[in-house]
């Protein structure tokens, strides 16, 4: 009862605070989820920093709410706002932070957040005291609508083949083997999509030789045939290196040999093999894929990561987007972009 007071008062606190038109439903056709995705070259040349927005309007307590979360590069917004607008655009009023706030979720009561607003087919996203942290603050088509796989109403009127964003079990599956292939070698978060640029050559070398070492060691593995190789003492054929990165990246590798400042695995190549030394027994980790989104033809995986002797405890979670790629007549996925963070 008391649970239902302080609802009772809250609405009431709201009531007094806000005009007649706020207290209206949710605008015609804005009920829904959007997302925005922006990413940006750390100055250091190192790492990528990527944000991943959301925002969900919806309807409770006969008010028009919207959630925004916004996680990412020093940044875990969780703002509660108010909606207010008619079918063409709709304003977010900033109303708190939510209680599992962190930095990015601060603002003054009734500031506007942000605008959105439908102009024929687009969707158009102002910006007001919630900025961009990587593109510029002009107004354009930034936030998109979610093609929503589970809508149960109107799934009578809509045949399931026109859900767009509708994947099988069996595909989360196999999407999460896909991923796999990555967070198992502990390949470093990119981001090739938009203005994005591919992973560096010597990380995909990496991924190319710890691929086969981990998944094919038995027949693409071989001791260096020179005794003592300073380079170290296996070697893998450089074909199957590229043929890796083709499959999983779509892209073509450049060989050539690493050396240990480097930063990544280094390794020698002698113009037909590369020379490596073994990998310490680390842990692999594996990855769940548990949503998957179509985003006209690339698909965005989400999930969690867990480590392989600990399947129930995930130390991670991670976003990866792919796009369609065949690969010897079967259709699979060329990854575009990978983030993952850490429990
Ligand atoms: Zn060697």
């Amino acid at each position: 009862m008391k649970h239902h007071t302080t609802h009772a008062a809250a609405l009431l606190a709201a009531l007094t605070f806000c005009t007649a038109s706020a207290l209206a439903a949710c605008p015609p056709g804005w009920q829904g989820e959007y997302e925005w995705f922006e990413s940006e070259e750390h100055p250091s040349g190192e790492m990528r920093m990527v944000w991943d927005y959301q925002i969900r309007i919806a309807e409770e307590q006969g008010r028009c709410q919207a959630w925004l979360t916004g996680d990412g590069h020093s940044m875990m917004m969780r703002i509660l706002a108010d909606v207010q607008g008619d079918a063409r655009a709709v304003r977010l009023l900033y109303r708190e932070a939510l209680p599992d706030a962190g930095p990015g979720s601060g603002g003054e009561r009734g500031a506007e957040l942000l605008r959105l607003e439908r102009r024929e087919r687009e969707l158009l996203t102002h910006w007001g005291t919630m900025t961009p942290n990587a593109e510029d603050a002009k107004p354009g088509m930034r936030f998109r609508q979610k093609q929503s796989a589970k809508k149960k109403t109107g799934s009578a009127k809509k045949p399931a083949a026109q859900d767009a964003g509708a994947f099988s079990a069996a595909d989360l599956k196999r999407m999460s083997t896909f991923v796999s292939n990555f967070t198992e070698v502990g390949f470093p978060d990119f981001d090739m999509t938009g203005s994005g640029s591919a992973p560096p050559n010597p990380a995909l070398i990496y991924f190319g030789i710890r691929h086969n070492y981990t998944n094919n060691f038995k027949h693409r593995v071989e001791h260096c045939a020179e005794k003592g190789c300073e380079h170290g003492s296996l070697v893998m054929d450089a074909k199957f290196v590229a043929e890796s990165v083709r499959k999983y990246f779509d892209l073509e590798l450049k060989h050539r040999s690493v050396s240990s400042g480097e930063g990544w695995l280094s390794c020698h190549f002698d113009g037909r093999l590369y020379h490596f030394e073994a990998a310490d027994g680390e842990l692999a980790s594996e990855a769940k894929v548990t949503r998957a989104v179509r985003e006209g033809d690339i698909v965005r995986m989400t999930g969690d990561i867990y480590l392989e002797d600990d399947p129930n405890n995930a130390v991670g979670s991670f976003v990866v987007t792919a796009k369609p790629h065949m690969w010897n007549g079967k259709k699979t996925w060329a990854i575009l972009s990978l983030k993952t963070e850490n429990r």
